[in-house]
């Protein structure tokens, strides 16, 4: 039998946690912690991702506080309300919704935030503590993940572990937090070869690539964790009609609705061979924000 990675259930109990440590701070005469939210232009998406980590701040008690600005924002008017972020002692997180709108850097911005406030863990600081092996702000997306493989008893140490994917926010941090568990790791990506062959090593293998449907049933080894990262939407019928086709109820939903969201692993074909994975949607994605709530708690701390 295939485990099912419940990523839902997982963030619940996450949160829950969260919740617990802000009222026991609450409980001791202390103020909520309080993330700062700064939203650049109109992406509907990051519309969407801001309005769910605000409703994650009031489930778990943080207090937060959005920061809207037009997507025509002159790049020193977004440094400097960071600067004014980074010392306002009111103030225990920042987040920077990503992608910021065309004409603005990012790094820059990034850079320029309170290693002690960043809670997406994207500083240059917080990354080098993490090479480093020491306690800082760790990216959320894959510090959930190995929160997942702990609250199912899954131990990296001794495993074969492939990630795919080698971006500052999700594969290259994924690698280190496996080979800090002891796991033997391999960072493939788009110049790596026989990825099918590289892939059939794993016994953990973790997809952060951005490309739907890539990682085909045949490319898991039997009883392999296989985490998904991707979240890509689906138009195209034809492409589905070809990443689908042992999925027929994701198939007629995109047929139906013009859409349907995947991950980067044919999840129907991957789980009647994978020891324990995650589904898309379900999985991860629910985890990042979770991930983030924590961060946000760490940081006051
Ligand atoms: P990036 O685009 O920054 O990185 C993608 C990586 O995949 C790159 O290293 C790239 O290689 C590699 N890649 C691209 N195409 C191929 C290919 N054909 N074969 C092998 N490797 C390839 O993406 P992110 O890391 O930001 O995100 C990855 C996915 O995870 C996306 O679907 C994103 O939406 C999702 N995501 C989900 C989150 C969640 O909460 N669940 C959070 C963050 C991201 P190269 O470096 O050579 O170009």
């Amino acid at each position: 039998m295939t485990l099912i990675l419940d990523g839902k259930a997982h963030a619940e109990r996450m949160l829950a946690e969260v919740a617990a440590g802000v009222a026991d701070r609450i409980a001791r005469g202390h103020r909520p912690p309080c993330l700062a939210v700064v939203l650049v232009g109109e992406d509907p998406a990051s519309h969407v991702y801001v309005r769910g980590k605000v409703a994650d701040c009031a489930r778990t008690g943080i207090r937060s506080v959005e920061h809207r600005l037009p997507a025509e924002t002159p790049q020193a008017d977004l440094e400097a309300l960071v600067r004014t972020l980074n010392t306002d002692p009111a103030v225990d997180g920042i987040l920077v919704q990503l992608p910021l709108p065309a004409g603005l850097d990012a790094k820059r911005v990034l850079h320029l935030l309170d290693p002690a406030k960043d809670v997406d863990g994207f500083h240059p600081v917080n990354q080098g503590l993490l090479l480093e092996g020491l306690p800082g702000l760790r990216p959320c997306t894959p510090s959930a993940c190995m929160s997942l493989l702990k609250a199912h008893g899954i131990d990296p140490k001794g495993t074969r572990a492939v990630v795919l994917g080698r971006s500052e926010i999700v594969g290259k941090p994924m690698a280190l937090m496996l080979l800090e568990a002891h796991a033997t790791v391999t960072i493939a990506h788009s110049r790596t070869r026989d990825l099918p062959g590289l892939c059939r090593e794993a016994d953990i293998l973790v997809a952060a690539v951005g490309r739907p449907g890539m990682v085909e049933g045949s490319w898991v080894k039997p009883g392999a964790v296989v985490i998904d990262v991707g979240i890509n939407r689906v138009e195209d019928v034809a492409l589905g009609e070809r990443i689908f086709a042992a999925d027929p109820a994701r198939l007629a939903t995109l047929k139906a609705k013009g859409g349907v969201l995947c991950g980067d692993v044919r999840y129907a074909e991957a789980a009647l061979v994978a020891g324990a994975i995650t589904p898309v949607p379900g999985g991860v994605g629910l985890l990042t924000r979770a991930g983030l709530m924590a961060n946000t708690l760490q940081a006051c701390r």
